[in-house]
This record gives structure tokens, C-alpha cells and sequence, in this order.
């Protein structure tokens, strides 16, 4: 097994993990992490429960730049409740990065506070289709310094027929992005998506019962 060490992640972010008491990364955690580090976009199939949040997270918290106010990093969810969650995780990791600021952006919260932290700038926004759009269409989130795309849980998000919304939120990312699509299954529609969004992702599929 790769640990966490020794796929290079920064000793700030490892203490954090370790007082939560992680210390051994998940078979999806390990095999996504290193191609992830190495700049690669990435298609993850697994199960629910198997440890996706930290996929991303921690390769986003080792390559988001605290130092430069603009929104770098972009989560998009299928809802209110994944939103918080990974919000919740993000902020714990973002103890590690000295000036890192991290924005939930989802319906049903108060749209003004979302406006005034993002003026004082948010280097990762995480949030549901609709309510990222709100904020694109005001003005108050411009995604032009966006390199890292997450999209999560995208067969809900599919499902729950986000397919226009999301594909008018990935067109105002720069494709110079990284990107990375986490399922836990691969429907059709998933696949053309990835297929016109990501460049040469690495196929990453965990077994059923492997947890
Ligand atoms: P998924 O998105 O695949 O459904 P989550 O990322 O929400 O799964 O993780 C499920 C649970 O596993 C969470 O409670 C999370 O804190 C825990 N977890 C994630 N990675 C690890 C790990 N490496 N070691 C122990 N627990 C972990
Ligand atoms: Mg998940």
C-alpha cells in the first residue's frame, strides 16, 4: 500500500488527517491521489463510501495557491446536504494553507453572505449547479483563474437533470483546467460527458466490495 506519506503530501495537511484519525488512504484515495498530484484528469467509479471527498480534497489543498485571491478550484455537487459535508472537510484541511478560504454556494442560504465572502475572495468554491449559476449570471463568481474542476456525484447530478447547468458552468472554466469526475456507477450519459469535458482521463475503478 502507498500511504499518504509517500505520495507527497505536505506534513500541515497530515497532521490534520492523522488528528482526525486517518492515517492509511482508501484504495480509491490511493489510486487517484498520485494521478491526480501528477496533473492528469481522472475518472473515479466507486461505491458510496469509499473515501471520494479526500480524493480530491487533498490534491486540491496541495495545489491551490492561498497567496492568489481568485477562485482556483470549483466542486460542483448534486445538493444542498453534499455541499455542506464536503465544505465541512474542505475547511478542516484548509487549516494547513495559511489564507486559504473556502465558499459553499448553495441554494436556501443566504445569498448575500455568499456574495460578501466571495468578494473577499474564495480560492474554492464548492456547490450545487443552480446556485453557482446565480452567482456566474450576477457577476459575483467569475471562474477565468479556475485550474482544478471537480465534478462530484455526477450520475445524481445527471439524474437530477443538472446535465444544461453543468455544461454551462464547465464552458466558463478555462480548458487548460485538470479535471476530475467522481460516479459511483457510469451511465451513458456520464461517459459523453466526461468524453467532451476531460482531457485523456485516467479510468479508475474500484471493485464492489472493495472498501
Ligand atoms: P464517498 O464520496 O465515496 O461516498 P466519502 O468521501 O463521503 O465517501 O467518505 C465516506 C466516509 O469515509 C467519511 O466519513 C470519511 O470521513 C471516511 N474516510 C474517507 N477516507 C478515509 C480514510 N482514508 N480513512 C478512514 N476514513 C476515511
Ligand atoms: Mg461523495
Amino acid at each position: 500500500m502507498t500511504t499518504f506519506e509517500q505520495m507527497g503530501l505536505s506534513k500541515a495537511v497530515l497532521q490534520i488527517l492523522r488528528g482526525q484519525g486517518i492515517t492509511n488512504p482508501t484504495p480509491v484515495q490511493e489510486k487517484a491521489i498520485p494521478e491526480l498530484l501528477a496533473g492528469e484528469d481522472v475518472i473515479v467509479q466507486a461505491q458510496t463510501g469509499t473515501g471520494k471527498t479526500l480524493a480530491f480534497l487533498l490534491p486540491i489543498m496541495e495545489k491551490i495557491r492561498p497567496d492568489r485571491p481568485d477562485a482556483q478550484a470549483l466542486i460542483i455537487t448534486p445538493t444542498r446536504e453534499l455541499a455542506i459535508q464536503i465544505t465541512a472537510e474542505a475547511r478542516k484541511l484548509a487549516a494547513a494553507r495559511e489564507g486559504l478560504s473556502v465558499l459553499a454556494a448553495y441554494g436556501g442560504q443566504d445569498v448575500e453572505r455568499q456574495l460578501r465572502k466571495l468578494k473577499n475572495g474564495a480560492q474554492l468554491v464548492i456547490g450545487t449547479p443552480g446556485r453557482l449559476l446565480d452567482h456566474l449570471r450576477r457577476g459575483s463568481l467569475t471562474l477565468g483563474a479556475v485550474r482544478l474542476l471537480v465534478l462530484d456525484e455526477a450520475d445524481q447530478m445527471l439524474h437530477m437533470g443538472f446535465l444544461a447547468e453543468v455544461e454551462e458552468i464547465i464552458r466558463l472554466v478555462p480548458r487548460s483546467r485538470q479535471t476530475m469526475l467522481f460516479s459511483a456507477t457510469m451511465p451513458d450519459n456520464v461517459k459523453r460527458l466526461a468524453k467532451a469535458y476531460m482531457q485523456q482521463p485516467r479510468d479508475i475503478r474500484i471493485a464492489e466490495t472493495s472498501r
